[in-house]
This record gives C-alpha cells, structure tokens and sequence, in this order.
C-alpha cells in the first residue's frame, strides 16, 4: 500500500507538472495572438522602404512575397552584383524563430539545395521594428509551377529528379541535426538563375533534434501543433514529438501530390477527416497514381522516431521511379513554353 501511495503522489506530481506546462502553453499562444494581431496590423505596412540600403550592401527593391510571418523582398547586392531576398519579420513575433533559421541557414552554408545566407541584422522603419535575414534569391516555388501546368501535375519525366534534389537537401539538414517540420510543395522553389536547380526554403519551424553528441533527442510527450495539416504525418497529428521520419512523410505526401495533382484529403478541411483518409491511404493505396512510389512510401511508413533513415537506399529508390529513357539533360517541365 506503501508503493500505491506513492504511486498516487507521483501520479499528483506529474499530473502537477502536466497542468502547469498546459498553463504555459496557453499562456505562449495567447502571446503569438498578441503579436499575431499586432502583425495584422502592420501586414500592409512595409517593414522597410524601397530604395533602403542595409549592410551596406543590399538595396531593398519591391516586395515578392509574404509568409504566415515574414516579408519577403528583392534587393541589389552591390558587393556581387546580382539580385538577392531580404526576409523580414516583425521584432514583437517570437524572435527564436527567426534565430534558429539563422543558425540552420549558416550551418548549412554552401550545401546544395539551400538558399544561402548572405547577411542578417536588425531594422527599424519609424517606429516598427523588425529582424531579417539576407539570402540567395530564388524562384518560383513548385506549388505555382504545379498550378500553371496544363493538367496540374508535374509529369513523371521531372517529378523524380526533382523530388531527388529536395530529399538530398533534407538530408543534409537532417545530417546537421535539423528536423524541417513545415516541408511541402511551396516551400521547394526552383533557382532563380538555374531553374534546373531546387531549393528547399523556409527554416522558421526548424527544430534541432540531435544534441551536440549527435545523439538524438528524448521525445517530448503532448507537443503542440506544427507544420502545415496536409502534409502532417499522422504522429504529428497525435501531437507526438517529431523526428526524421515526420520530414519523409511529408516529403511523400509532397511528392504524390504533385503527381497526381492532388491528395486523397486535399477536399477536407476537418482534422478527423483528414486523419482518417491518411490512415486510410499507406502504401499501394496511397500511390495508385504512381505504383512506382510505393516502395518508398512503404520504406518511410516502416520508419519510426529513433531510426536514422537510410537516405543512400531512399536516393535509390526515387532515382528507379525515373522512366528507364530519361536523360539528365532533358528540360524539366517548366522548361517548355
Ligand atoms: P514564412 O516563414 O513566413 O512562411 P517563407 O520563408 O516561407 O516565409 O517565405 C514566404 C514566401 O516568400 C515563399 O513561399 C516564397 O515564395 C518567397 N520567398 C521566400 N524566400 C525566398 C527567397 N530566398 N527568394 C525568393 N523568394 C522567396
């Protein structure tokens, strides 16, 4: 009885423990409301002016873009005479995330498929203040491309080699201990000189999810939401802690979507609903479209939290979904006009 006893305090505790990590999660949301609000309010206004020169270097031209949270601008760097973007953020919304892009960013400097970063500071324009990030510009991202393809859907001569570029390049994040947690077709872009080129973007969910011995991170229990639903793997939905494996399963769902031109719950809007078509739609069920994709959905569903993907066998696997007469050199689709 002794034991049960001290069972129940336990049970006290960690229920204790549960209540206040809730209490300081609704407290953080109830914040990113504020500053989300706040950012509402300055959404049609520029955080910085055409015309500005920052570093020095880079002269701010018209705005090409904007995230859930950022601005995204063109500028003239002076130094390399060519184009670059400037992504701004508010300095009222959560700074780590803008922080943690900048450490993967650098981290990952020179690697293929990353934009690089080639600056980052602070702003003020009157009396709004924000941070932002210099990088290599690219284009545009494979969401539109898709769109503007005559049957919506990429064709099997480019879907593969392109999907290959993306899988490289999320490997090498996943190989400096970043997880991406927000993968999907708008955040792959082709380059803005080489269009031939991918590049994965948007590191503001990053998580770091290898400790510094490269040992991979105790899961967290009851983790809140993160990424975007349609892409979400089913652990990210049971609010688990995320690990490579998320990433790959949304690299899938990427990948059949623009193929086909579409997900089984592309027309869903409830988390059940969804929920349920993804459970119902693994392996051959989910490539239909495309039956040479089901060994690699087969292999990324098989994995788990703890296990190191083998991204050389998953190279392999995407590369043998290329028709056997594709040639390297042959244009991709956004290629034709
Ligand atoms: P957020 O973190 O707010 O989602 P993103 O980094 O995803 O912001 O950027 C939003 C959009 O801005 C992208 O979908 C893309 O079209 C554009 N964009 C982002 N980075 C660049 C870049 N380096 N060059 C050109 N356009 C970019």
């Amino acid at each position: 009885s002794c034991e049960k006893k001290e069972e129940e305090v336990n049970k006290k505790e960690d229920k204790k423990v549960k209540d206040k990590k809730d209490e300081e999660r609704e407290r953080r949301k109830e914040k990113m409301k504020r500053a989300g609000a706040v950012y509402n309010q300055m959404n049609n206004k520029s955080l910085i002016s055409e015309g500005s020169t920052v570093l020095g270097r880079f002269e701010v031209d018209a705005i090409i873009g904007g995230g859930g949270f950022a601005q995204i601008y063109k500028a003239y760097d002076k130094v390399r005479k060519e184009d670059c973007a400037i992504k701004m953020e508010h300095a009222t919304l959560d700074i780590r995330r803008m922080k943690l892009e900048i450490t993967v960013l650098l981290a990952l400097r020179g690697c293929i498929g990353i934009p690089e970063i080639l600056g980052q500071g602070k702003w003020q324009n009157g009396d709004i203040k924000s941070q932002y990030i210099v990088m290599q510009l690219v284009g545009k991202n494979l969401s539109e491309i898709r769109k503007a393809l005559p049957h919506r859907r990429f064709s099997e001569r480019t879907l593969y080699r392109a999907m290959l570029q993306i899988l490289k390049a999320l490997s090498l994040l996943h190989g400096a201990g970043f997880l991406h947690r927000d993968l999907k077709p708008s955040n792959c872009c082709i380059g803005a000189t080489d269009c031939t080129r991918i590049y994965l973007i948007d590191y503001g969910l990053t998580r770091q999810y290898l400790d510094k011995g490269g040992i991979v991170r105790k899961p967290r229990a009851g983790v809140g939401l993160r990424g975007t639903i349609r892409y979400m793997s089913l652990d990210a939905h049971a609010r688990h802690d995320l690990g490579p494996n998320n990433d790959l399963v949304a690299f899938l769902y990427t990948t059949i979507e623009c193929g086909d031109g579409s997900l089984p719950w592309s027309n869903e809007s409830t988390h059940d609903n969804i929920i349920k078509l993804k459970q119902a739609h693994t392996g051959e069920k989910l490539c239909t479209k495309q039956p040479v994709m089901t060994k690699v959905a087969e292999y990324i569903e098989g994995l788990s939290y703890h296990n190191i993907p083998d991204y050389e066998k998953l190279f392999g696997l995407i590369e043998d979904c290329n028709p056997p007469d594709l040639k390297d050199s042959e244009p991709y689709d956004w290629q034709y006009r």
